[in-house]
């Protein structure tokens, strides 16, 4: 099956940058902090890993 989540995050490993999508199997996306998320920028993906 395609892969179809959009990211645009160039310093990922898993991201394809022509194509700008996400070439993980699967991602974990949890809140970037304690508190309940409301909007958007309370998330965060934990499966991203730094280009070597
Ligand atoms: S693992 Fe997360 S940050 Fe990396 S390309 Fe996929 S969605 Fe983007």
């Amino acid at each position: 099956m395609e892969q179809r989540i959009k990211c645009l995050v160039e310093e990922c490993v898993y991201n394809d940058c022509r194509r700008r999508i996400c070439r993980a199997p699967a991602i974990e996306v949890r809140a970037s902090g304690d508190r309940a998320v409301y909007t958007a920028d309370g998330c965060k993906c934990h499966t991203f890993k730094p280009r070597p």
